[in-house]
């Protein structure tokens, strides 16, 4: 059989841990076999980082604008445990920050689905996926403790010299206070990315956050997200798609009651607390999927899952490992199929639905790792470790290849 050719190269973000193992049995079994792969390798290991400063990521990420598609294995993001164990130069800032700084984009997390997997919710049919703004609010906010009776006020100095101050609280006792922000710019890059990866998975868009209490901060985001749905309108009703805009307590009851199949769109705090609870009802964590997107249309997929630590030490001690690698898989596929319609190369996304194909007649036949033995229902499923699961899918989108 001929090698599936490619055109453009794909940005290859390389990472850490059990899923760097992984990286490597994916590409070994699944991707050189059939395509003759064409990417830019970076490898942001940790140990790489350490020796190019943090280089290596922040130019990965410039690669990523200039080809715009990439694909990121999970990496670690140091702390002080780390400092030592890899005798780090410096406490290097996560990764998956820095690149989301440099394209300005936001993250989309969606599971993927099985039948034989039911949703704690069980009216959800289809995948919800979580779009989270990723900048300020209270993840940027500035803290004090009133210590004493007194006012606390909120100033704002203009550069052309106005001010403005309101009175937030007068204080009998003691107390707390906060101080937060958010930008026209990040707001509206997000508006910019919610509506364009919309139009992407053809899915409507709600959008939802507490503007009738919080008039002018809230409200501030909602008029923006109006303001930029003029430009996607005409194509939203081309493809008979919706943005639908409501309060986040109406949202979250709407979301519960709902069939599934769109992207929800929230504020920062929301989005934190929100995609921990759909990603729990949908089942595993290592079933759920993440894709950075840029106001601009550049994408970066990956697992939104981390570098399954415990499980690679295991692996180092020469024990058995059944680390789930579908979320992994899926980030290739992903970034196959987006290459394949940038470049007009349907071989390659039909490479890419095959693939995504294969991992479903695999689980579908009860071939699975041992994080969805106790998930799965109506199917007696058969625990393998990793390196058989990617075998199981090997041979059959080999199979669909064929065909
Ligand atoms: P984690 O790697 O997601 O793993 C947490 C636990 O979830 C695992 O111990 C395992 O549970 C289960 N799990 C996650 N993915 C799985 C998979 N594919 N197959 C089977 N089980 C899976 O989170 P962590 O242990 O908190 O973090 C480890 C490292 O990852 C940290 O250094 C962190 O900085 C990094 N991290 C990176 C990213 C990223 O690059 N996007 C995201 C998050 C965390 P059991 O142990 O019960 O089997
Ligand atoms: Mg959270």
């Amino acid at each position: 059989m001929e090698k599936i050719k490619m055109t453009t190269p794909l940005v290859e973000m390389d990472g850490d841990e059990m899923t760097r193992i992984l990286w490597k049995m994916i590409k070994d079994d699944l991707i050189l076999p059939f395509v003759d792969l064409k990417s830019e390798y970076y490898d942001l290991g940790l140990v790489h980082r350490d020796e190019t400063n943090d280089q290596v990521t922040k130019d990965s990420a410039e690669a990523t604008k200039k080809y715009g598609v990439a694909v990121k294995c999970a990496t670690i993001t140091p702390n002080t445990q780390r400092m030592s164990e890899y005798k780090l130069h410096e406490m290097w800032k996560s990764p998956n920050g820095t690149i989301r700084s440099i394209l300005d984009g936001t993250v989309f997390r969606a599971p993927i689905t099985i039948p034989s997997i039911k949703p704690v919710v069980k009216n959800w049919e289809k995948p919800i996926t979580i779009a989270r703004h990723a900048y300020g609010d209270v993840y940027k906010s500035v803290e004090l403790r009133a210590d004493e009776p007194g006012v606390a006020k909120l100033v704002f100095e203009g550069k052309s010299g106005k001010k403005e101050e309101v009175v937030i609280h007068e204080f009998n006792g003691e107390g707390v206070l906060q101080g937060m922000h958010n930008t026209d710019k990040s707001i509206r890059s997000f508006a910019h990315s919610c509506f364009k990866y919309a139009i992407d998975v053809k899915q409507d868009v709600w959008f939802s956050t507490k503007d009738t209490i919080s008039k002018k901060y809230d409200g501030r985001f909602k008029a923006i997200f109006a303001e930029v749905f003029e430009e996607y309108k005409a194509k939203f009703d081309e493809l008979g798609l919706e943005y639908f805009y409501t309060l986040i307590d109406d949202a979250v009851a709407r979301v519960i009651r709902s069939k599934g199949g769109y992207i929800w769109a929230c504020k920062n705090y929301d989005g934190d607390v929100m995609s921990d609870m759909v990603s729990t009802a949908f089942g595993s964590l290592a079933m759920m999927t993440s894709v950075l997107v840029s106001p601009d249309g550049k994408y970066e997929y990956e697992a939104a899952h981390g570098t399954v630590t415990r499980h690679y030490y295991k692996y180092l001690a020469g024990e058995e490992t059944s680390t789930n690698p579908m979320a992994t898989i899926f980030a290739w596929s992903g970034a196959f199929r987006k290459r394949g319609e940038m470049d007009n190369l349907p071989e390659l996304v039909n490479y890419a639905n095959q693939l995504e194909g294969a991992c479903f007649d695999t689980l579908n036949e009860g071939i699975v790792t041992k994080d969805l033995v106790n998930l799965m229902e109506g199917i007696t499923p058969k625990a393998v470790n990793s390196a058989e699961f990617i075998k199981a899918i090997r041979e059959r989108l080999a199979k669909r290849l064929e065909k």
